[in-house]
């Protein structure tokens, strides 16, 4: 192609300036330019989760087909040796985006320059565990590596939290480290968006694809709202509303919230481990998402700070509808919220008002 003669055509003709991009980009793809790795930072690398993950970051499910990256896995000093193996494994698998593994026990040199932050660390509660003693853990370590983020990460580094209580966990980093841009802070949120897609798309027999626009309202628990009053599914006559399809709102109001919220419970139960697989995926869909933007008039579920939208108490991490561009997410505003979704909103709310001043008082 004779790019000159196609720039002279372009600037000559002052014709659009879309052209003139469009020849751009198509000489840089052309001249097979590689873009900068991005360092993603996993900790509680070693385990569940993190075993998943890999291998779908490296393999670009996270940040798209064309991105290297150079994972960073931290996990405690008991966990070294499998952290290692895991490093093997990741070098064993000749993954054509991955650039570099650094498997290490010190967070100093995990958060080094990292430009996504996935924490999965943390410790879970074990039988004749007080919740207080799980949460006093808890907060210690974020508090600990919100310190470490703030000062060895990049600076724009996006930190998303997984590890539970995940909304509290957020906070207390986010509280930790005030130089940290509230807005890079996010917890996870999207595996619950998915689960509740994924029971639409069952009870209708459609295309989980095809489901569109649920929310998740509050806190990673069992007090979540997923609510289907704004959701569609796309059908062959159009975009349908999900309570006009399903036609049955008792079971919505009922049997698909408790499904949703007890699902994580389900799992375990069946598994004996917690849900690890769909906690990855969902990592990669809330990271994809976040950097690369939703789709035009889709919205996903994420665990933000508060802002006093919808009423909820401003500085909690609290789950919204957001839709994301350019790496930044904005709350959907304008919703219709009922009686029965603002009753529900609330409830989830005071829980995690009251996780926080259970998590103040641990950090004493
Ligand atoms: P695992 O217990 O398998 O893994 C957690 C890992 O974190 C362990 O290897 C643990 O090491 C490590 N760890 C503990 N403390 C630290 C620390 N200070 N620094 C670095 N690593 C540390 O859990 P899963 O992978 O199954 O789940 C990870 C977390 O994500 C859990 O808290 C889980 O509840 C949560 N989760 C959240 C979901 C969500 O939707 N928000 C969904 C699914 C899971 P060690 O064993 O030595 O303590």
């Amino acid at each position: 192609m004779d790019y000159t003669k196609l720039l002279q055509k372009a600037v000559v003709t002052s014709c659009s300036v879309s052209l003139f991009w469009k020849i751009i980009r198509h000489m840089w793809s052309s001249m097979n330019v590689e873009k900068e790795p991005v360092k993603v930072l996993v900790t509680g690398a070693a385990g569940q989760t993190g075993y998943a993950l890999m291998p779908m970051i490296a393999r670009g499910v996270m940040l798209g087909p064309d991105q290297p990256v150079i994972i960073h896995m931290l996990d405690t000093k008991k966990a070294a040796e499998t952290l290692n193996g895991l490093k093997m494994e990741l070098i064993d698998g000749a993954f054509r985006l991955l650039r570099g593994v650094v498997a290490t026990t010190d967070v100093v040199e995990a958060c080094r320059d990292v430009n996504i932050a996935v924490m999965l660390g943390g410790k879970p509660r074990k039988d004749g565990m007080e919740r207080k003693d799980v949460m006093t853990m808890n907060v210690s370590i974020y508090k600990a590596q919100a310190l470490a983020l703030a000062q060895h990460a990049a600076a724009d580094c996006k930190v998303l939290v997984v590890a539970n209580p995940a909304n509290t966990n957020a906070l207390i980093l986010k509280e930790s480290a005030p130089s940290i841009p509230e807005k890079n802070i996010t917890c996870l949120m999207r595996l619950d968006h998915n689960r509740a897609m994924g029971q639409i798309a069952e009870k209708l027999k459609v295309r989980v694809s095809d489901v569109k626009n649920i929310i998740i309202w509050g806190n990673h628990s069992s007090t979540q709202y997923p609510d289907v009053n704004h959701a569609t599914v796309a059908t062959s006559s159009g975009e349908r509303s999900v309570r006009d399809l399903i036609a049955d709102d008792k079971w919505l109001n009922t049997e698909f919230i408790t499904t949703v919220q007890q699902r994580g419970a389900a799992i375990l139960k069946a598994r004996k481990f917690s849900s690890a697989l769909s906690a990855a995926s969902a990592v990669c869909d809330h990271m994809h998402h976040w950097l690369l933007g939703t789709p035009k008039g889709t919205w996903v579920s994420m665990g933000v700070c508060s802002d006093g939208s919808y009423g909820i108490q401003p500085g909690l991490i609290y789950s919204f509808p957001v839709t994301c561009k350019n790496g930044q997410w904005s709350i959907v505003r304008g919703l219709k919220i009922d009686e029965f979704s603002r009753a529900k909103m609330d409830a989830t709310a005071n829980e995690l008002i009251e996780e926080k001043s259970l998590a103040y008082s641990c950090l004493g």
